[in-house]
């Protein structure tokens, strides 16, 4: 195994610092102590767990954490209710309302009715809309977190071939927007591309966000790429014992890890990012809010 393994979770701690020093200035010198709210509905234990670890992360940071707890049948109305008296809490600068909702919720609504200024997710459409126009914008999570460790690791991206494989709106595009603004030579490819193999052994950068097990494979890469895999996916182990589970990257990363020059690992990479910048999000929605400077290291 030759390549660098890009370590997310050290580098999320990293950031996690960042947010606690721009926090703790925050209150001291503005008075301004920064709040995330998450909404959650229903008894998915995925969300569960997700919402448990981005309450105690985000107090650790110092800032307020709201938790709103609601029974999967709650109607439409009363949670844009929730949405909008949340959009007005003055204690309140970033809401994330946990996805998936229940199927009888309109997601797109749901999340429109956040105040674009508090969308931390970055998946209101004005968001989507700034960030493609080029304009200041909260970016999504997970693409934000890639494009951190890619600038740590490359710096400038000027001119380089990005191949990101998904074309979805929480990863695949906004990562492809990311990397335009940095000036690479951005390919989006998707289930409907041909040849997939040939495009990715083009790409200096490699971002794999699709959802299916290991499918990219080593001689996919090209020599000395960057692979970001934000693939998260639970697969059988039976050498882990009868009925036991472990989480796999897109990427076949023993076959990748022999060509790449250096690749995230699945767990420990991308996942760690994500919440990590929902944090700096936070952070970043708290200063344009007031009014304050915005802190250059928490954004791309
Ligand atoms: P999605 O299902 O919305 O999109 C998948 C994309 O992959 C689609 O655009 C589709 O066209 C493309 N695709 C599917 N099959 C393909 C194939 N055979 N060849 C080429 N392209 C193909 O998924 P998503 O929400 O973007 O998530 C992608 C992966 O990233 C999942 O494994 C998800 O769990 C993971 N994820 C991780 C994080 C994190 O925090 N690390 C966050 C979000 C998503």
């Amino acid at each position: 195994m030759s390549a660098e393994i890009i370590d997310g979770k050290a580098f999320a701690g990293t950031v996690r610092e960042r947010v606690s020093g721009h926090v703790k200035k925050m209150v001291e010198t503005h008075g301004v102590q920064p709040g995330l709210a998450v909404v959650l509905v229903g008894e998915d234990p995925a969300s569960q767990v997700y919402v448990r670890n981005k309450g105690k992360q985000t107090v650790e940071c110092g800032m307020a954490s709201f938790e709103h707890k609601y029974d999967a049948d709650i109607d439409e109305a009363t949670l844009i209710g929730v949405v909008e008296k949340l959009n007005a809490d003055p204690k309140v600068h970033g809401i994330l309302v946990q996805l998936p909702l229940p199927k009888h919720l309109n997601s797109d609504l749901i999340i429109n009715t956040i105040a674009p200024e508090k969308d931390v997710d970055g998946f209101h459409v004005v968001n989507v809309g700034r960030l493609g126009a080029g304009l200041k914008a909260m970016v999504p999570c997970t693409p934000l977190g890639s494009y951190m460790l890619l600038k740590d690791r490359m710096g400038d991206l000027s001119g380089q071939n990005a191949v990101i494989i998904g074309r979805s709106n929480i990863v695949g595009k906004p990562m492809g927007q990311l990397l335009l603004q940095a000036n690479a030579t951005v390919t989006i490819a998707h289930s409907r591309t041909k040849d997939l193999p040939a495009i990715c052994k083009q790409a200096d950068i490699l971002v794999a966000a699709v959802g299916r097990p290991e499918m990219v494979k080593g001689d996919w890469v090209k020599p000395g790429a960057t692979v970001i895999d934000v693939g998260i996916n639970r697969v059988p182990a039976p050498e882990k014992g009868e009925g036991k589970h472990k989480i796999v990257g897109d990427c076949d990363y023993a076959s990748c890890a022999e060509v790449a020059g250096a690749i995230t690992p699945v767990p420990g990479g991308i996942g760690p990012m994500t919440i990590a910048c929902l944090l700096a999000n936070t952070v970043t929605a708290t200063a344009r809010i007031h009014g304050l400077e915005e802190p250059a290291d928490l954004t791309f």
